[in-house]
């Protein structure tokens, strides 16, 4: 089947005029990547990728669950599932037993290489599959991949079933040797002078990233990268209803006068900041709706309710939009908002609309896309403008954000107070002319700040962190059948590792110490994996979790500590920054671990 199948690949591959790529390719330069943690080694593997060949690319949701890739490895290489266990348990990485239990094994037949098209389309079939014999269809499937690995294919494969390739290569770090590799592999690149070839290089690395920012989807930025021009690209590549944009965000800020010192000479707008979700609403022309969260994940079918009542709100000449907005709990008889812990109720998956018991609001605060055409270098007054012409408040339903320009600072701390009486979390202040006024995708921007109202006039830390659950302590006391206390890190996006922060014990109440028991159970690893950066002499957690769960926590102060590494290299050779008293305030369920505060942020915070 297999022999059948690679034969129509490569007839599909010849007929694409893509080269045929070994898996093992592939893997080789997922060794290297791992073996360095130098961002331009790392660019420079995958240029040289890059340059030989042409990957295909889909987001596939994977995560195999661990019992069933070790039953696929027990299986596949005749080993027994206990040996299997009791290694994993040992090295604390399935890819490496993985591969260990290849190595051992002797084969009569050698079956064909793998190539990087075939194990692909094996990855998104094991994806896909659905119904009553799932399992044994994903084992199968894995099984097939399993017998055909050599080499040091079984440990990546393994750990891309996973879901948690963990090699260290960034986004950014992939666009940049994407932008290199389309300079590399034109024949007149050779003939460049040095300072030519720079200057046409950091060219394609600034357009690959700002294009990509607008149009997040390498299946359609890779060909066009491949079949024309860079001087095109921009044009080919453009943003369009149905593909998420990574949402624009905003800097902390701890008071009105330091608002007013960092926008002076600006005209700015101020506007509510609601407390619910964010919800980026697509209408595209064939007239589906799709609403995307902060994480660009499809949230359509947790707000079927929006998705129905999304027609009021469209006035007659509005045919395609995306919409930035905040998905707010709605009290619809006192026409009031409702605060964030009633919406967190509020079912996330297979939402039915007769079971709907926490309704919602939606306050939409910016306008990215009208009518088949980008808004993104309009400036925010020019964007409100289309948002307020192309559609209509409803009751109990849609909302324009309030908003109020003005820089007297009495009438914005007025507006603060309404703001938090109408149970808003503070202001959004934002530039609201010209180019600084632009919307910048995925950017953390000095042109949106936000005064949150905990951490006015507190002298204390100015924002709270979303920081990852890494690791646990069993409890004491009344705490005895669950977690007494958790070790929590920060994300570096640079190195993909998760360095610790502070040890959290308090902010609980009795159901989340159960809760958080049980969700975490689920996630429970044999040791510390290599990418957990711990501090010298700390407390040797008893559990150790994979990076999932992403937590709200708040605290008093910092400090400087050895025991701790957040913020490493920042502020100190071998030091990191660690949260004093810190307090839970709520899970983060529309974070993912690495979309949690990162090591700068943690240092920004720190300074602040
Ligand atoms: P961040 O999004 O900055 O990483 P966060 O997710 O913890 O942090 P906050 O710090 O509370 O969120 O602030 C930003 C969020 O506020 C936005 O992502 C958006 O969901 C919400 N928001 C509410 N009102 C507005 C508004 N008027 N303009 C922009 N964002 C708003």
């Amino acid at each position: 089947e297999q022999e059948k199948e690679q034969k129509q690949e490569q007839q599909d591959d010849k007929t694409a005029a893509h080269v045929i790529v070994p898996y093992s390719v592939l893997c080789k330069t997922f060794e290297a990547c791992e073996a360095t943690t130098k961002r331009l080694e790392i660019t420079e593997y995958l240029v040289t990728l890059f340059v030989e060949l042409c990957p295909d690319y889909e987001g596939l949701e994977l995560g195999i669950g661990e019992s069933l890739l070790m039953k696929a490895v027990a299986e596949s290489t005749g080993r027994a599932l206990k040996v299997i266990q009791k290694d994993y348990h040992k090295t604390g990485d399935l890819g490496t037993v993985a591969k260990n239990s290849k190595s051992s094994q002797s084969t009569l037949f050698k079956p064909k290489r793998l190539t990087v098209t075939y194990v692909f389309k094996t990855l998104k079939r094991i994806a896909e599959v659905k119904g009553n014999s799932a399992q044994a269809n994903k084992i199968g499937l894995i099984k097939g991949l399993l017998v055909a690995c050599e080499d040091n294919e079984a440990k990546y494969l393994i750990r891309q079933l996973e879901g948690k390739l963990r090699i260290g290569l960034a986004e950014q770090t992939v666009l940049s040797a994407l932008a290199h590799s389309v300079v590399l592999s034109k024949p007149e690149s050779a003939k460049m002078k040095t300072e030519q070839k720079e200057e046409r290089l950091s060219y394609a690395v600034d357009l690959v990233k700002s294009v990509y920012n607008q149009l997040p989807s390498y299946n359609m930025l890779i060909p066009a990268l491949l079949e024309h021009p860079l001087n095109e690209l921009q044009e080919r590549c453009q943003m369009r209803a149905g593909i998420p944009l990574k949402p624009m965000l905003a800097h902390p800020t701890k008071s009105l006068t330091e608002v007013l010192d960092r926008f002076e000479g600006h005209p700015f707008t101020c506007e509510f900041k609601y407390d619910g979700e964010r919800a980026q609403i697509h209408k595209l022309p064939d007239g589906s709706i799709k609403i995307y969260s902060r994480n660009s994940e499809d949230m359509s079918v947790r707000y079927p309710d929006v998705v129905e009542k999304l027609k009021k709100w469209i006035k007659p000449t509005t045919s395609s939009f995306i919409l930035d907005c905040e998905a707010v709990a709605w009290d619809c008889e006192k026409k009031c908002i409702l605060p964030f812990q009633v919406l967190s109720t509020r079912k996330r998956k297979d939402v039915k609309e007769e079971d709907i018991t926490v309704q919602v609001a939606i306050f939409a605060f910016d306008c990215l896309y009208f009518n088949g055409e980008s808004l993104l270098q309009e400036s925010l007054r020019s964007r409100r403008e289309k948002l307020r012409n192309g559609f209509q408040e409803t009751e109990n339903e849609f909302f324009f954000a309030r908003y109020m320009d003005t820089n007297n600072i009495e009438d914005i701390q007025t507006f603060l107070d309404v703001s938090i009486h109408s149970n808003c979390e503070g202001l959004m202040v934002k530039i609201y002319d010209g180019e600084e006024a632009s919307y910048e995708p995925s950017k953390r921007s000095r042109n949106w700040l936000k005064v949150k109202k905990d951490y006015l006039g507190t002298g204390g830390v100015g924002d709270s962190m979303d920081l990852v659950v890494i690791a646990a302590f069993y409890g004491k006391g009344k705490r005895t059948n669950f977690y007494g206390s958790y070790l929590l890190a920060c994300y570096d996006p640079d190195s993909g590792d998760y360095q610790t922060v502070c040890k959290l014990g308090t902010g609980f109440s009795e159901e989340n110490l159960k809760d958080f028991y049980d969700q975490l159970n689920q996630h429970k690893l044999p040791m510390a994996p290599r990418y957990y950066q711990l501090g010298d002499n700390a407390e040797t957690p008893d559990v150790w979790f994979e990076p999932k769960v992403v937590w709200e926590v708040k605290c008093a102060d910092l400090s400087i500590s050895p025991r701790y590494m957040a913020g490493v290299g920042l502020v100190d050779e071998t030091r990191g920054i660690s949260l004093r008293f810190p307090r839970f305030i709520r899970v983060r369920d529309d974070k993912e671990a690495e979309d949690g505060t990162t090591n700068e942020q943690v240092n920004f915070v720190c300074s602040f």
